[in-house]
């Protein structure tokens, strides 16, 4: 019989798609509808359907909001530039 205090089901908690490590805690939509991907993040559940979503930790939001980060969706690789505000595809 398993114990009483099982923890939550590992398959319920969503891992950050970035950083692959940490729990993830928001929702971020690189490519709209926000024009500035800096601060395109909303609660995960509540994101804008119709728009890529990557799942993100509070570490790697702050990452992105100040530092170039790497991230893949759907098998290509892009990386932010919170300095230009582009996001560009990864040389790989
Ligand atoms: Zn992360």
């Amino acid at each position: 019989m398993p114990p009483k205090n099982t923890p939550r089901k590992v398959s319920a908690i969503a891992k950050c798609q970035i950083c692959r490590r940490a729990v993830a805690e928001w929702t971020w939509q690189p490519f709209g509808p926000s024009d500035d991907f800096t601060c395109a993040f909303t609660a995960l559940g509540s994101h804008y359907r119709g728009f890529p979503a990557v799942k993100t930790c509070e570490n790697c939001r702050q990452q992105i909001k100040t530092e170039r980060v790497i991230f893949t969706y759907r098998h290509n690789g892009y990386v932010t530039n919170p300095a230009t505000g582009a996001i560009e595809e990864a040389p790989f």
